[in-house]
């Protein structure tokens, strides 16, 4: 079965220290890391997302003075700044596609970028006709949400490795683990 790893935004600004830091999204990068060393050939694709921000005005709305945490957030992964780059403990050499998503607007999902080679992520699992997708990342009530619930409407199989996600906040991180269950997907605990 041609399987894929998704690795959603593990970025500098998600992480400790950064603009929208989460709490443990360096354990995370961490994480991932190891699991790519053991199990890297499980997988045809290894597509890594990354938040990529303009970073003149607001991007959409996404960007605000003030924000509110669930619509809008502070200025966050603008376009070739460190706070957009991968975090450095995250191993990215057997990544096969780096995609970029949110320039000028919000975008949550890995389904709303683009390749290097300016492709889509469904396109891409059509072309190399995955049908199974492990996701990982950051952050579980935001990108890692939507991300699984594209990923489920595009009709693949899905799972959580909840060892490798981490969220803003607990309670929307409980609800979109119990979300992305009930759209279909397996959470793996372990
Ligand atoms: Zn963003």
């Amino acid at each position: 079965m041609t399987r894929a790893l998704f690795i959603v935004d593990v970025q500098n600004d998600f992480t400790e220290g950064g603009a929208l830091g989460v709490t443990g999204g360096a354990a995370v990068a961490q994480a991932i890391t190891e699991h790519l060393a053991t199990h890297a050939s499980d997988y045809d694709l290894i597509i890594a997302s990354r938040d990529w921000h303009n970073a003149e005005g607001d991007n959409g709305g996404h960007f605000a003075a003030d924000p509110d945490f669930v619509d809008t957030w502070p200025v966050h992964c603008v376009a070739e700044t460190n706070g957009a780059a991968y975090h450095p403990a995250l191993e990215v050499s057997g990544v096969t596609h780096h995609v970029k998503k949110g320039q000028g607007k919000p975008a949550y999902s890995l389904f709303e970028g683009q390749t290097e080679d300016g492709v889509t992520v469904a396109a891409v699992l059509r072309q190399h006709g995955v049908l199974s997708v492990d996701v990982v990342g950051i952050a579980t009530d935001y990108c890692v949400r939507a991300s699984v619930l594209d990923a489920i409407e595009h009709g693949v199989d899905v799972r959580v490795l909840t060892t490798m996600i981490a969220g803003v906040a607990a309670e929307s991180s409980h609800r979109a683990i119990e979300e992305m269950g009930h759209a279909g997907a397996e959470i793996v605990e372990d």
